[in-house]
């Protein structure tokens, strides 16, 4: 990758269902529980409906449960309803008033960004929205890797909206917003078959390739994940070529762990790894990731830390992500003068 205004490129940050657990350990606004795929069944209430079709064992290895699903048409009335309860679930979630850590990541990121995400739940595009007091369309762009009950989009462009505007048009092409598909979890999963999901893989390979920061939370690879991470492999590259960028994991899990799982992507020694998301560069540097780790590895030049934390208030946010989403909105009005952000 070209060296040149490394710290213009974006900062990708990825997320799986362990950023979701770790924002809500409480569960969400109403104490709702937040699902990973080792208690889905629990979870969202599957299990008598699933024992009653005589396909649960006690065991909740719901990926194995919803490929049989899925194997069978006779299980076809079963298969809908299974989905609708897992929509059902996810799209009550909401957040609790006070800043949470999706607003902050939200926040802490640019338009030049991206925030893509496995997770189903309703939290980045509500985030979005409730932030745009202070990201004042600064925001960075989500993609939706297995589709979100949040979103429509439209079948003819792709562009995805929030599900509010279902079955308004869209202004690009006047065709009517349709449901986001969720993509649910067979043991060979294709990334191809839908419309919405498939572009936004196409979106996800483009950031990948040009990104100079990665930050990834929550995500630990799952093997059934075997194609997405084929998938993020040729959008990255070699790691040999990756010499400047630098990879930030955050997950409870040790740091061996981590650097096993990802060495495939990983330079020699660019990454970090953080069990606390308050310690990653991305909340200790918002809005300014690139350019900070650019200063540091580069300028050889310690960079001031502005962070930002859960336990702000949406006054404080303001008061520290104002003044940069300012000097941003100033320098896409004016001509740029090829110097980083500050
Ligand atoms: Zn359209």
């Amino acid at each position: 990758m070209t060296n040149e205004l490394s710290w213009e490129r974006p900062h990708l940050l990825l997320l799986g269902a362990g950023a979701s657990k770790a924002a809500f350990l409480s569960g969400d606004a109403k104490g709702h529980e937040l699902p990973v795929m080792a208690n889905l069944v629990q979870v969202c209430s599957l299990s008598s409906l699933l024992h009653d079709a005589g396909l649960h064992d006690g065991h909740d290895d719901f990926e194995s449960l919803y490929s049989d699903l899925c194997d069978k048409p006779e299980y076809g009335d079963l298969k809908q309803k299974v989905e609708g309860l897992i929509w059902s679930y996810f799209r009550r979630l909401e957040q609790p008033p006070a800043p949470t850590i999706y607003d902050l990541l939200v926040l802490s990121l640019r338009k030049k960004d991206v925030i893509a995400t496995f997770n189903w739940d309703p939290f980045l595009v509500q985030s979005l929205v409730r932030t745009a007091h202070i990201h004042r369309g600064e925001a960075p762009r989500p993609l939706f890797l297995h589709g979100n009950v949040e979103i429509a989009y439209c079948p003819k462009c792709t562009k995805p909206t929030p599900v509010g505007r279902l079955h308004s048009v869209c202004r690009h092409c006047s065709n009517e917003f349709v449901p986001s598909t969720l993509l649910f979890p067979v043991r060979k999963k294709d990334y191809t078959t839908d419309h919405s999901i498939e572009s936004a893989w196409a979106d996800m390979k483009t950031g990948l390739h040009s990104a100079y920061m990665w930050t990834i939370f929550g995500y630990g690879a799952p093997k059934s994940d075997v194609d997405a991470i084929k998938l993020m492999k040729s959008a990255w590259g070699s790691k040999y070529d990756r010499n400047l960028e630098q990879l930030e994991i955050i997950d409870v899990k040790e740091e061996d762990e981590l650097q096993a799982t990802w060495d495939d992507f990983i330079h020699t020694h660019h990454y970090d790894t953080w069990k606390d998301i308050g310690n990653s560069r991305l909340l200790r540097h918002p809005r300014r990731g690139c350019e900070a780790f650019w200063s540091m590895s580069m300028d050889l030049r310690i960079p001031e830390e502005r962070p930002v934390h859960p336990r702000m208030d949406w006054t404080e946010l303001e008061s520290v992500l104002g003044p940069l989403v300012d000097a941003e909105k100033g320098v896409l009005t004016h001509h740029r003068d090829k110097k980083p952000v500050r």
